[in-house]
């Protein structure tokens, strides 16, 4: 039996009737990581021997029948940006390289308490920046489908080791699409939560008011499953709803019979990729057969989306990047310093990369007195037009489908020399961020022979709606079920 690409609902089962144990699944994944992940080089860490620990009890677990939840002997694997207590974090840059955590997250912890089996850290663009995951201190992952091709970012370890089936679902993280990009270009499924439905206690900052914890698994129905056990509120992050977290996948299989999908126009325009477009246009006549309405709608800030996101962006985490200053943690360079000022600056030149030091400088530009009201001021309040966008959306639609990017998967190097030409690529995932609404990547077919995908963006809140949509979206295809041969 082919233990490597198995669903979270199928590894479950074949745990709970005993037919396989978490310790045979778990070395199964870790040998195939192992052989396979030469190529890929989706880890950055790979944690044998924390993982069979973790499979061993999960297997108790199940022999005594006790405290069983779907996630019970599942092997995962971790974006770098997420603290693992004794496990190496490095956020993909060389600052935090040799950065070892004393505490977990808090999706570490709810991870570990529903018995899910740690295999590895995964490699991202340095500190969440990029869209390629090329802007990794440490190395470049590649595409699974096309190894040539980037894994998109800044999720592409994650993206990349669940598509070559290194685990049996992933965490990423999403300030701008770094789970949806990465999820559309290697053909897997992903969400970005709300902003405040997942605790991002013990998550590396990259811009706090954006960021968002989120999983990437093979299908919808294995999304929600993580959903469920890692969203909710924390004392720990006071920006987390109190709100109960639904039984999502209890509901996922209603009909979406009547329910209705807006189409916003301003994100049909030139320069789409033909194959992507033709795929997301077969992807409504999916929805319309379903007997979902479809309307057009219009979000009109939409050409603002880029510079908002990528102004704030820069102001956030050139204050986040702060604390990075060779006293604290992870790399000191004192040798020849004179005095903590010069320790700050060998530091953070050594230990920052390009696209870092860009993004701290832009920043802290926008953020100084004389350019902040013109700057940062300015684009706080688009920040508030694009969330009235959507809110006026949903005002008379259930959910809006888009494409995830105008093209799939480039090849390695194509982007590197022109970050503004990078950003672009971001174009259809930044704007929800800012607005905080939730958004699930779904594959939806291939422009040559490399995946695409949709993403279907709720109401705050509302994952539930993207889950029910997504599932029965998945229920008449099969682009989810679709690996590459490696
Ligand atoms: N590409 C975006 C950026 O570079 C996405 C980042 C993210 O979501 N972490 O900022």
């Amino acid at each position: 039996m082919q233990l490597t690409n198995l669903t979270i609902q199928e590894a479950h089962e074949l745990l709970t009737s005993k037919k396989i144990s978490s310790v045979e699944l778990t070395q199964a994944t870790l040998d195939r990581i192992h052989e396979v992940d030469k190529k890929v080089k989706s880890y950055v860490t790979v944690t044998d021997e924390l993982a069979l620990e973790q499979a061993k009890q999960a297997d108790e677990r199940i022999a005594k029948g006790e405290n069983i939840t779907p996630l019970t002997g599942i092997p995962f694997s971790m974006k770098d940006c997420i603290s693992t207590r004794n496990v190496r974090t490095t956020c993909s840059s060389k600052i935090l390289e040799n950065y070892v955590p004393q505490y977990n997250a808090t999706v570490t912890n709810k991870l570990a308490d529903s018995g899910a089996v740690l295999v590895g850290k995964t490699n991202m663009d340095e500190f969440g920046m990029g869209s390629s995951t090329e802007n990794s201190g440490l190395f470049t992952t590649r595409n699974p489908w096309d190894l040539e091709r980037v894994p998109g970012g800044s999720s592409g370890g994650a993206a990349a080791s669940m598509s070559a089936g290194l685990c049996n679902f992933a965490i990423g993280e999403d300030t701008g699409g770094s789970v949806r990009t990465p999820a559309g270009f290697c053909g897997v499924t992903g969400i970005k939560p709300t902003y405040g439905r997942v605790s991002r206690y013990g998550l590396i900052a990259l811009a706090s008011s954006f960021d968002g914890i989120g999983p990437l698994a093979r299908d919808v129905y294995d999304c929600a499953t993580v959903f469920e056990a890692i969203a909710g509120n924390d004392p720990h992050d006071s920006t987390t709803y109190a709100s109960p977290v639904p039984n999502y996948t209890a509901n996922i299989d209603k009909p979406v019979k009547g329910m209705k999908l807006g189409i916003p126009k301003e994100y049909f325009v030139a320069g789409m990729e033909a194959g992507v477009e033709s795929s997301i246009q077969e992807a409504i006549r999916q929805f319309e057969k379903l007997g979902m309405e479809i309307h057009e709608v219009s979000l009109p800030h939409t050409k603002y989306g880029l510079p908002v996101y990528y102004l704030l962006l820069f102001a956030e985490a050139s204050a986040n990047l702060a604390r990075m200053d060779g006293t604290r943690f992870g790399l000191s360079v004192s040798e020849g310093a004179k005095d903590v000022i010069d320790i700050y600056l060998k530091t953070r030149h050594e230990g920052f990369g390009d696209e870092v030091k860009r993004r701290i400088m832009l920043g802290a530009y926008a953020l100084s007195s004389g350019y902040y009201d013109a700057y940062y001021l300015k684009a706080q309040k688009v920040r508030t037009l694009l969330r009235r966008d959507f809110e006026s959306a949903f005002a008379s639609v259930d959910v809006l489908l888009a494409p995830v990017c105008p093209t799939t998967a480039f090849k390695i190097g194509e982007k590197t020399d022109d970050p503004l030409e990078m950003y672009l690529s971001d174009i259809y995932t930044v704007a929800t961020n800012p607005a905080g609404v939730p958004a699930l990547a779904v594959p939806c077919g291939f422009s040559n022979n490399m995946p695409v995908g949709m993403q279907l963006i709720g109401k705050h809140l509302d994952e539930q709606t993207l889950f029910q949509v997504g599932h029965a979206y998945q229920q008449v295809t099969d682009w989810h079920t679709k690996m590459p041969s490696l």
